[in-house]
């Protein structure tokens, strides 16, 4: 059996103890993932330390140059990258190609680095007198990712983060390996030096062996909030700069002025997409008025109308969970949200596909008469699961997601501007769509939620990514002509 190994200083690196990882389409183990500890992660700082005393001195064009071949070369390997992404989440290949494609386009605004990395020049602050500032790389930093999007979460981070003068050490999912080792050779083949670029595979003792490593600067890290919490609290108090972002409940709110049957098609994609394994699912339907009976009528038929199987199978919409823990919580989810008093609309438990019978697949399930004190609605599921609560007004709506802990994204699907304004001014959410389920923002914004979605201070990527990983330096400078004569004053220095 394959075993995937971690990918230190430029070659592949083994060890002793394994986990496996299954293909969820058939439940079987289909390789086995090496797990770091202390010993490989500071192997990797090592190497990353080592590399970064030449990366940090490269020019921009240098930099930039890598970086260029290296989104070409994410281009040519799409298919090939995206089937990889498939055969170890369950997600279709077409959306796994959709993941690479927005992770592709951090890339590409890490080859723009030349203008977004410019400083500032102030000319004559002072008589004789002018101030600059710039920017300078950390040194080594680390990114810590969650499963659902094995490739794009980890490209929100490394391409800004080596572009800019680090070096880097990922410490993806023990889930789905495969991706990141993938892009380790991408990297080679674009010409990045060895060991500017660093996989540590593992779990909880890899993660812990980054968070207190005295040689990383910095931690990035996305996956679930109980986990953000820990890490940006382990991190900080070994004196790391943290990025932390957490789980989601999103919420898509319908007004009885939307185009129902436009709606009820986004938000069928925008919850069983990916089978709901995204942070920015919609998890939550608030139907709003006399919407609701509508709007669940259309859900319904559109839920069970979702083609679901093998991710590398044409034609499929939904593929299966990514593990049978998940699988299993879900259907109990589903269960427990009955019993609490929602109305299973529909009934995703139990679904048996042809030919994969011991995949790891649940179909779609829509409920109905849902209400905030449900674990259906308190939990974030992060599975194919659509709640849908009933409200009266517009501000009730907004009442509503404001008290729920999380905040990373939000859709208002209305045809009234002035009910959209009054939605994204109100609303205490990071991320927010008009009409638009899931509104990941471009590569050139930062993505970053509120509240328990984003812990700290620090959103991804965009101009957000920039500052994370480089700190400034303001130079104030003087040349004095040779005949110039300057008195040192003791008062405070005031320009004049
Ligand atoms: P997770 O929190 O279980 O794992 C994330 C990372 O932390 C993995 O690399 C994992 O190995 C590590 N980890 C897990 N348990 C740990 C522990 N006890 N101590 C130290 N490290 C540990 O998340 P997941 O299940 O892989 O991913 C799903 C979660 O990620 C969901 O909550 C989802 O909302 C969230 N997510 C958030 C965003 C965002 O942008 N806010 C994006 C993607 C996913």
């Amino acid at each position: 059996m394959n075993t995937i190994p971690h990918w230190i200083n430029g070659s592949p690196a083994t060890g002793e103890t394994t986990q496996a990882v299954f293909n969820p389409a058939t439940g079987q183990e289909q390789a086995r993932v090496v797990l770091g500890g202390g010993a490989e992660v500071d192997a990797a700082v090592q190497a990353a330390a080592k590399a970064f005393e030449t990366w940090s001195e490269s020019s921009l064009s240098q930099r930039t140059q890598v970086m260029f071949t290296f989104r070409q070369l994410l281009v040519e390997h799409e298919e090939e990258l995206g089937r990889i992404i498939s055969g170890e989440h369950g997600k279709t290949v077409d959306d796994a190609r959709g993941e690479i494609v927005r992770g592709r386009e951090v890339v590409e605004f890490a080859c723009g680095l030349g203008d977004v990395l410019k400083g500032s020049f102030s000319d004559q602050v002072s008589r004789g007198v002018d101030v600059h500032d710039f920017r300078q790389p950390l040194g080594v930093v680390a990114g810590i990712t969650p499963f659902n999007f094995p490739a794009m979460v980890p490209l929100w981070m490394h391409p800004i983060a080596i572009a800019t003068g680090n070096t880097f050490i990922l410490k993806p999912s023990e889930r789905d390996p495969s991706a990141a080792n993938f892009v380790a050779d991408l990297y080679q083949k674009a010409g990045l030096p060895d060991g500017v670029f660093n996989v540590v595979h593992g779990g909880k003792d890899a993660v812990d062996a980054i968070l207190t490593h005295p040689g990383i600067e910095a931690v990035s890290f996305v996956g679930s909030t109980p986990i953000a919490k820990y890490v940006h609290e382990q991190a900080t108090s070994h004196g790391k700069r943290v990025q932390a972002l957490g789980g989601a409940k999103n919420h898509a709110v319908v007004l009885p002025d939307a185009d129902l049957e436009f709606a009820a098609n986004h938000i069928t994609a925008g919850a069983y997409g990916s089978a709901g394994e995204r942070c920015m699912a919609v998890s939550v339907a608030v139907a709003v008025g006399e919407a609701a009976d509508a709007l669940v009528g259309i859900l319904e038929r559109k839920a069970n109308e979702v083609k679901v199987g093998p991710g590398d199978q044409p034609g499929t919409e939904m593929g299966p969970l990514v593990t049978k823990a998940a699988q299993e919580r879900v259907e109990n989810a589903v269960g427990v949200a009955q019993t609490q008093g929602a109305t299973v609309v529909v009934d995703g438990r139990g679904l048996k596909v042809d030919g994969h019978e011991d995949g790891f697949f649940t179909g779609p399930s829509l409920l109905d008469h849902v209400t905030t004190g449900m674990e259906a609605y308190k939990e974030e599921l992060f599975g194919p699961v659509l709640a849908i609560v009933r409200v009266d007004s517009l501000d009730q709506a907004i009442d509503l997601v404001n008290a729920n802990p999380y905040g990373n994204g939000t859709a208002l699907f209305t045809g009234s501007g002035e009910a959209a304004r009054r939605f994204q001014r109100r609303i205490k959410v990071g991320m927010i769509g008009i009409n638009v389920p899931v509104p990941v923002p471009m590569s050139y914004y930062s993505f970053g939620g509120w509240k328990d979605s984003l812990i700290g201070d620090h959103p991804i990527h965009g101009p957000e990514g920039i500052r994370f990983y480089t700190r400034p330096k303001v130079v104030t400078t003087r040349w004095p002509q040779p005949a110039q004569q300057v008195t040192a004053g003791f008062t405070f220095p005031t320009s004049s």
